[in-house]
């Protein structure tokens, strides 16, 4: 298999075989990110890619989920998604979906049709990192998009029927932004249909924009009581019917939770924590992270 550099994919496609689409990001200016610092956006050829899945199809021949790594394989253009949607289906004859990471800059350049036509090839399943909905987040982040344009280009995939998946990540508003990013962002994905969030809390590493200005004075992170609270808030807030994944390592009290049936119950489990841990065993626990859980 050609996998090169970091190979990253999310843990919710821990059951679908994997097959590099491409490597590194097109964009890797997200003040908070490492994950990619070294490397060069690199669409994987069609050899390669074919290559792959003759190898996959020998071990796995009915498999029914692929996902594509990359940071964000959806960047490809129209005619080079279909090409590989098509090629899997060559190779992978029971394969239902084919799932990937998608930034909204990607979809801009689609057109409705064009989704469409991907959906009906087999491409179901953005994960989309907009880690927010406020739009001062998205700025401070880094992100490179307002709500309007999260709000503008998810629609189009609602109007095709695409899947897609949100990433919200609390204490990216620093200290005392938690409230306004929680309330702005449940509001925005609200008026949306993500089939799932997951939910990351703010770890930041020291070869990131983000630790530059801690270090310079320009950005006081949230503390952890303050992050779980702002979690609170987000589900709150949140008006649709979803699956709220927040059980990834970065976040200091893993849980999950079918929204809106148990509000209630997580919002007070949340508040169970809040009240009987110190914001200094938190902090440890924060410390000893490796990597972007
Ligand atoms: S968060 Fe995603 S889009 Fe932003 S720089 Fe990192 S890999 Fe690229």
């Amino acid at each position: 298999m050609h996998f090169t550099g970091r190979t990253w994919r999310p843990p919710y496609e821990a059951h679908s075989v994997i097959i590099q689409a491409t490597s590194g990001c097109t964009y890797g200016k997200c003040r908070f990110c490492n994950l990619y610092k070294d490397e060069g956006f690199r669409m994987s050829s069609l050899e390669e890619f074919e290559e792959d899945l003759e190898e996959i199809k020998r071990y796995q021949p009915y498999a029914r989920r692929v996902f594509w790594t990359g940071a964000n394989p959806f960047a490809m253009s129209y005619e080079n998604l279909k090409l590989r949607a098509l090629t899997v289906r060559d190779y992978l004859i029971k394969c239902q979906s084919m799932a990937m990471f998608a930034s909204i800059r990607d979809i801009r350049d689609k057109e409705v049709w064009q989704l469409r036509k991907l959906r009906a090839m087999g491409i179901n399943g953005l994960s989309i990192g907009t880690e927010s909905g406020d739009d001062d987040t998205l700025a401070l982040a880094g992100k490179g998009y307002t709500a309007a344009d999260i709000l503008e280009q998810c629609r189009k995939l609602d109007e095709a029927g695409i899947e897609y998946y949100f990433v919200y990540m609390t204490g990216l508003a620093g200290k005392g932004g938690g409230y306004r990013n929680a309330v702005n962002s449940a509001k925005l994905f609200s008026q949306l249909n993500p089939y799932f969030i997951s939910v990351d809390s703010l770890t930041l590493f020291s070869d990131t924009e983000l630790y530059r200005m801690v270090r310079e004075g320009t950005f006081t992170p949230a503390g952890e009581k303050e992050r779980l609270q702002e979690l609170q808030t987000f589900i709150q807030n949140l008006r649709i019917r979803t699956h709220l994944f927040a059980n990834s390592v970065s976040n200091f009290y893993p849980i999950t939770a079918y929204l809106p049936k148990e509000r209630e119950a997580v919002v007070s489990e949340l508040q169970h924590v809040i009240d009987t841990v110190s914001e200094e065993d938190m902090e440890v626990y924060r410390k000893k992270l490796k990597g972007l859980g």
